[in-house]
């Protein structure tokens, strides 16, 4: 995994509170389950299980938050997957109202955590949507009509081109919609704060602990290098690592990078110009530019999607442009950190949750597709609803969204999909 040598350089990595690591599995275990993967699915999932009582063993390939979970842009957003109304074919008009719920209720679970389990990781409120043509612009009226109509709470605000200098010192947008419901911070503080929160309540955590087979039966056996779990239950929340351990999931998701840049810290008189209400913005172009203020001031910025599998070679080269296209006036600027993460991308961008059919014990998350943060934590819930209590409703609307296969399978999956990514972008750029 060629990644693992840039996590080193993350910002996230260089400047977590506490990364005090977990000892590996050498040993035989039993427990009620075992997760498989210690991101943000399989960490929620673990915490949401023992906080309902069952024993968990929790195994993690490297570190806890290694994955996407601790190295992603930090913007913890409202929604799921891409527009969910084009699935009431599968879950009804019902259905897709507690998809779009769920989308909103997500972000308060996660406030809601980091208040329960006092966890320091930098939370702030204030997003802004950004429009790349004015015909977005427009359409954020309908959003925040729709917003309004399933009663959000939070306050929401149209900010026209001639305005929009009070939220980003930029020439690029059409105009914002602004969310003061979702916000931004350390994605791996976050994560190892949940980690510490489970492991207090008894969740047995092992890092540098792949799972190299599953046995599957009415109880199943993972075995490590040197350790073997057995349990009732399994959850494998390895998303866009999950490789062959499990080819009937892999298979459904496309493992995508994505890359992200800090600066050096700003001077104050800067930042405040840069972004002045210091909100978490994102724009709607196909390979994404999302930035952000750290709480040290750095410009965090993300961006592009790679199918190839092959990272650039100097992402701080590659990045630079965009930054600059988008902040020219940080051409002297230096940056810090630079890094790249795996999105896990399924065909309809709507993240996969359910039970294998052929071994219910076996369950899984995976495939945020770029939009992980706050649906991490309810797919994380609803797992847990559905082991604890035998069922979870929430997890039969998910999961009755169909779960495609990529075509082609491994070989072919990832040059379809750049394909369809190139048509989109063509798109784009001729209007
Ligand atoms: C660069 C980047 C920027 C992003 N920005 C945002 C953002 O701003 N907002 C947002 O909402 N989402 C964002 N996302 C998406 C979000 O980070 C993910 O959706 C989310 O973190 C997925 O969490 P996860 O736990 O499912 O997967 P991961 O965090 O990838 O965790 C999977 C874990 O499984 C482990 N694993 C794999 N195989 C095994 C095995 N055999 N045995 C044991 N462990 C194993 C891996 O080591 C890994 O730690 C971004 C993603 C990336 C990559």
């Amino acid at each position: 995994m060629p990644l693992n040598t840039q996590h080193t350089a993350s910002y996230y990595a260089a400047t977590a509170r506490s990364t005090a690591p977990y000892p590996s599995l050498d040993t035989e275990l039993t427990a009620d389950v075992c997760v498989v993967g210690g991101g943000l699915t399989g960490v929620n999932t673990a915490l949401e299980l023992a906080e309902r009582g069952l024993s968990v063993v929790l195994l993690e390939a490297r570190r806890i938050g290694w994955g996407a979970s601790g190295r992603n842009g930090g913007q913890l957003i409202r929604g799921i997957g891409h527009d969910v109304s084009g699935f009431a074919r599968y879950v009804g008009q019902e259905g897709v109202r507690y998809l779009k719920h769920a989308g909103i209720d997500s972000v308060a679970l996660v406030a809601r955590r980091i208040e329960q389990y006092a966890i320091a990781c930098d939370l702030r409120w204030g997003f802004c949507e950004l429009a790349n043509t004015p015909a977005q612009f427009a359409a954020f009226q309908d959003e925040q009509a729709e917003l309004a109509a399933l009663g959000y709470r939070h306050e929401t605000r149209l900010v026209g081109p001639e305005h929009l200098h009070e939220v980003v010192a930029s020439d690029q947008y059409a105009g914002g919609l602004v969310d003061m419901g979702s916000g931004h911070l350390h994605p791996l503080d976050l994560v190892q704060g949940e980690a510490r929160a489970a492991q207090a309540l008894g969740v047995r955590i092992f890092e540098q602990s792949p799972v190299l087979r599953i046995e599957h039966g009415t109880t199943v056996t993972l075995h490590t290098a040197r350790g073997k779990v057995r349990a009732q239950s399994l959850v494998l929340g390895c998303n866009a690592h999950l490789d062959d351990l499990e080819p009937r999931l892999s298979g459904k998701v496309l493992p995508a990078g994505s890359y992200v840049v800090a600066t050096e810290p700003l001077p104050d008189s800067l930042a405040s110009t840069l972004i002045p209400q210091n909100m978490a913005l994102c724009d709607q172009k196909v390979g994404l530019d999302y930035y952000r203020l750290t709480a040290d001031r750095r410009l965090l910025f993300g961006g592009a999607c790679h199918y190839s599998g092959r990272d650039p070679k100097d992402i701080a080269a590659y990045m630079r442009p965009k930054v600059l296209k988008v902040f020219p006036q940080l051409a002297d600027v230096r940056i810090d950190y630079q890094w790249g993460g795996m999105i896990g991308i399924t065909a309809n961008r709507f993240p996969q949750v359910g039970r294998l059919s052929q071994h219910p014990n076996v369950y899984y998350a995976q495939g945020y597709s770029g939009h992980g943060l706050n649906v991490t934590h309810w797919t994380a819930k609803l797992l847990a609803e559905s082991i604890a209590v035998g069922q979870s409703q929430g997890l039969d609307v998910f999961s009755a969204v169909p779960h495609l296969t990529f075509p082609g399978g491994k070989a072919l999956r990832s040059p379809l999909l750049a394909l369809g990514m190139l048509w989109y972008r063509l798109r784009e750029v001729l209007g």
